[in-house]
C-alpha cells in the first residue's frame, strides 16, 4: 500500500490521480491533499477518501472545512499548509500537481524532507530547475515525471544510461490554433483558445498550448530533468499526440513510447514505478489510426517556443522572467483583459527588460518572479 500526498486535487491533473487511486484502492491511499479555492469539490473529496491533512488556500475556508469534519481530518490553509502536505510524515509519495511557481518552495521542503516526488507542476523546474536538481541530487531524491512528454522519454531510458543519449525528440501536438496562420491569430478569443484537438486539461496549459509555451516549458523541464543541453533537445509536430517523445541513441537507434492521449497513464507510472499495474480502458489501435504524422516545427510562428529555448540557452534568472511573464500574461488573457498575441509580446517585453542574474537563490527567485508579474500587470 503506498500513502499519497496530493497537491493541487481540485485539478485536471489532481482528478485524475484520485481518478487512478479510486481505480487501486489496494495499491493506493490518499493521505494528505491540498486545494486552492474549490471548497465543493474539497467537500467530495474529503468525504470519499478521508485523508489525514486537508489544505486549502484561504483562512475562511479552512475555518468552514475544520467545522464540517471536526476530528477526522486537519485542515490547515495557506503557503504553511501546502508546505505541510508537500512534506506528509505519512505519505510515501507526493504528487505535485499545483499550478505554476507557487509549487517551488513545497517542492523544495519535500526534497530536504526526503519525499519522492511525482512532478507535473512543470512551472516549478522552468523557475528555477537548478535549486530544484541540485537540492534532489544532494538528497538522492527521485524527481518522477508526470507530464506525458517527459514519462515517455523517463520510461524510454529504463535500462539505458543518460549519456547514451544523442538527442531527445520531444512531439507537440500543436495546441488549437496549428492549422492557423499567424494573422488568423489576431483576434481569436478565450473560448476558441481552450478547445484542444487531443488533450481535456486545465486552463492555463491549454492556453501555453495554444501559444506553443507549454512545449517551450517542456523543453525547459527536459533540459533539467534530463541534464541535457538545449542544442539536443528537439521538438517535432505530431498532430495525433499517440508518440508522446522520443530518445535518440548515439548509436542512431531511436526509442519512443506510444499510447493514446490520457493523463492517467503517466500518472500511474510515477506512482508505481518501477513497476506497472493493469489499467482499464482502450487500448492503442494503430490499425485503427492507420497514419502518424510528423511536421517541422516553425519558430517564427509559434514565437513563444522560440522564446522558451532563449531564455534557457541565457539561463540564470531568464527562465524565472519567461515563467512569471507567461502565467501573469496568460491569467490576463483568460481574464479577457488582452488579446491572445499580446501574451508573446508581453513574454518579449519582460525578458528584454530584464537584467539576467546567474544562479539566483530562493529569494531572488521569488523577488524576480513578483516583479515581473507587477511589470505585466502593469503594461495592461
Ligand atoms: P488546473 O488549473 O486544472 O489545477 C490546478 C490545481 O492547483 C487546482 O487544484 C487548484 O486549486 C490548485 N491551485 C492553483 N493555484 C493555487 C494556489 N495559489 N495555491 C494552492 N493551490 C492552487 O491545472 P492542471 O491540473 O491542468 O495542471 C497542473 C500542473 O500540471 C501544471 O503545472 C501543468 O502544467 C501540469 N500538467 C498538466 C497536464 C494536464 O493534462 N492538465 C499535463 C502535463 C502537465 P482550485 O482549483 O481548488 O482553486
Ligand atoms: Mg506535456
Amino acid at each position: 500500500m503506498k500513502k499519497i500526498s496530493l497537491m493541487g486535487a481540485t485539478g485536471s491533473i489532481g482528478t485524475q490521480t484520485l481518478d487512478v487511486i479510486r481505480e487501486h484502492p489496494e495499491e493506493f491511499r490518499l493521505t494528505a491533499m491540498s486545494v486552492g479555492k474549490n471548497i465543493e469539490e474539497a467537500r467530495k473529496m474529503i468525504t470519499e477518501f478521508n485523508p489525514r491533512l486537508v489544505s486549502v488556500q484561504r483562512k475562511e475556508d479552512a475555518e468552514t472545512l475544520s467545522r464540517e469534519f471536526p476530528s477526522s481530518v486537519k485542515v490547515l490553509h495557506g503557503d504553511e499548509g501546502l508546505v505541510e502536505v508537500a512534506c506528509h510524515q505519512d505519505a510515501d509519495i507526493l504528487v505535485n500537481a499545483v499550478l505554476g511557481s507557487v509549487g517551488l518552495y513545497p517542492t523544495l521542503q519535500a526534497i530536504e524532507a526526503g519525499k519522492t516526488i511525482a512532478i507535473a507542476n512543470k512551472e516549478t523546474l522552468v523557475t528555477a530547475g537548478h535549486l530544484v536538481m541540485e537540492a534532489a541530487r544532494a538528497k538522492g531524491t527521485s524527481l518522477l515525471p508526470v507530464d506525458s512528454e517527459h514519462s515517455a522519454i523517463f520510461q524510454a531510458l529504463q535500462g539505458e544510461r543518460e549519456k547514451n543519449i544523442e538527442k531527445l525528440i520531444i512531439t507537440a501536438s500543436g495546441g488549437s490554433f496549428r492549422d492557423r496562420t499567424r494573422e488568423e491569430l489576431v483576434g481569436v478569443t478565450v473560448h476558441e483558445a481552450l478547445n484542444h484537438p487531443n488533450w481535456s486539461m486545465g486552463a492555463k496549459i491549454t492556453i501555453d498550448s495554444a501559444s506553443m509555451m507549454n512545449k517551450g516549458l517542456e523543453v525547459i523541464e527536459a533540459h533539467w530533468l534530463f541534464d541535457i543541453p538545449y542544442d539536443r533537445i528537439d521538438v517535432v509536430q505530431h498532430r495525433e499526440s499517440i508518440i508522446h517523445s522520443m530518445i535518440q541513441f548515439h548509436d542512431s537507434s531511436v526509442m519512443a513510447q506510444l499510447g493514446t492521449p490520457d493523463m492517467r497513464v503517466p500518472i500511474q507510472y510515477a506512482l508505481t514505478y518501477p513497476d506497472r499495474l493493469q489499467r482499464p480502458g482502450k487500448r492503442l489501435d494503430l490499425v485503427e489510426i492507420g497514419k502518424l504524422h510528423f511536421e517541422k516545427m516553425d519558430l517564427d510562428r509559434f514565437r513563444c517556443l522560440a522564446f522558451a529555448y532563449e531564455a534557457g540557452r541565457i539561463g540564470g534568472s531568464m527562465t524565472t522572467v519567461l515563467n512569471a511573464a507567461n502565467e501573469a500574461s496568460v491569467a490576463l488573457f483568460l481574464d479577457n483583459k488582452i488579446s491572445f498575441l499580446d501574451i508573446e509580446t508581453y513574454i518579449e517585453k519582460a525578458m528584454n527588460a530584464h537584467q539576467v542574474i546567474h544562479r539566483p537563490d530562493l529569494e531572488t527567485i521569488h523577488e524576480i518572479d513578483l516583479e515581473t508579474r507587477r511589470l505585466v500587470s502593469g503594461w495592461v
